[in-house]
């Protein structure tokens, strides 16, 4: 059995969406109550409390003095400190950031683990009632949860997740490594490059000129609103494009090899260096590694990656030579030792192979990335986000 999403619009009525807000609202205040509670009760006490101690002090203290809380279905709040305890948890295990607060202005989202239906061309959702939904594909399997969201630019949409049968495919011998890069986002060991899709770019390319358009105009003004509401528009648009590449390509990877050898993102790291920042997030890597591993992890296919401390483009991947660093602007190289003349991504993306199916190698659990980034001692983060940006 595997995991599906199926995400549908769906259109609520004013009253709906008014009871919507509620929802969001009770769901992100509860979040935000409890981020604060936590983090001052361990500076108190050194200390740290749980979910537990949390749901406790919810439906004792917290509702009764805000009774307003009971507008919002009882569920989607208890969902509300469950993810607020996966954030702490993927904090703790060095996957993710440190928890924030949740925005009043910010894509607003709650997830229902029960008693919500679908009957129809409706979706019925507790305490708001049944709302209109526009479907593209055929649902199929047990529905197990349903997270609503409103974008920036106020479209809702209901992911919802369904546990579905799942056929293994015939198993590929075919091996590949694959080099990450911001110049192009993806080269095969066998030599193929895939670049960021036209559409994609020529969304981005509009990006900076509205985000240029929206810099001039004066604050508070009317302009100014309408403005950023473009620039929210875009967004959602690039981020709905690169989301369709990822999926396409990871597909594709999947169907094609029966291992994929990665070098491991430091996506944490990296993100620390502002420079490279931006175009570190806008390429999403960690977004396009996370969908091959699912894929792999469904059709059986065996993900590797190297050490983060592998020198992939220093290598030459005929003779083994160990060279300088290159900068960013080299494409090509000739190795002195040997003479071969390498692709720069090429050349790294067959190292990752070699060195993945050469036995050092780390080998991941279905699901399981709390390996894609280790914690480790701060100053090894340092130094390894200064030769990344190096080297990329
Ligand atoms: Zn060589």
């Amino acid at each position: 059995m595997i995991r599906k999403a199926f995400k549908l619009r769906i259109y609520p009525d004013s009253d709906q969406q008014d009871k919507l807000a509620v929802q969001f609202g009770c769901s992100r205040f509860v979040y935000n109550h409890y981020r604060a509670v936590r983090e001052g009760y361990y500076q108190d006490t050194g200390t740290g409390l749980n979910y537990n101690d949390c749901a406790t002090d919810l439906t004792e203290r917290l509702k009764v003095d805000h009774p307003w809380l009971k507008d919002a279905d009882s569920q989607v709040i208890q969902q509300a400190l469950m993810d607020l305890d996966k954030a702490y948890k993927n904090f703790f295990e060095g996957r993710a950031d440190y928890p924030r607060f949740k925005r009043k202005h910010g894509k607003q989202s709650v997830r229902y683990p029960q008693r919500f239906k679908v009957e129809g061309e409706q979706v019925y959702l507790p305490k708001v009632g049944w709302v209109k939904a526009v479907f593209h594909r055929k649902m199929e399997g047990l529905m197990k949860n349903a997270t609503v969201s409103k974008t920036k630019t106020g479209k809702y949409f209901v992911a919802i997740q369904c546990e579905v049968e799942h056929v293994q495919p015939e198993q590929k011998q075919a091996k590949v490594g694959i080099d990450l890069g911001l110049t192009t986002f993806a080269t095969f060991s066998t030599g193929e490059k895939i670049d960021n899709p036209r559409n994609l770019k020529v969304s981005e390319r509009r990006l900076k000129i509205r985000q240029r358009r929206l810099s001039r105009k004066v604050k508070g003004s009317n302009s100014r609103g309408k403005a950023r509401f473009a620039v929210a528009a875009i967004h959602e648009k690039i981020a709905n494009q690169r989301k369709d590449f990822h999926h396409k390509l990871s597909r594709t990877i999947v169907d094609t090899f029966g291992v994929i050898a990665f070098e491991s993102l430091n996506i944490a790291g990296m993100m620390k260096n502002h420079n490279l920042a931006k175009a570190i997030a806008d390429a999403g890597w960690n977004q396009f590694v996370n969908f091959v591993e699912y894929k792999a992890g469904w059709d059986g296919r065996e993900v590797l990656r190297v050490d983060r401390f592998f020198p992939s483009s220093k290598l030459c991947s005929d003779c083994g030579a160990k060279h300088k660093a290159l900068t960013l602007n080299i494409r090509q190289w000739v190795c002195t030792e040997c003479g071969v003349i390498h692709d720069r991504d090429e050349n790294a993306a067959i190292n990752i192979l070699k060195e993945t199916t050469r036995g050092a190698r780390e080998s991941y659990a279905v699901g399981d990335t709390s390996q894609l980034v280790k914690p480790s001692a701060p100053e090894k983060f340092q130094q390894l986000s200064l030769l990344e940006a190096q080297e990329l």
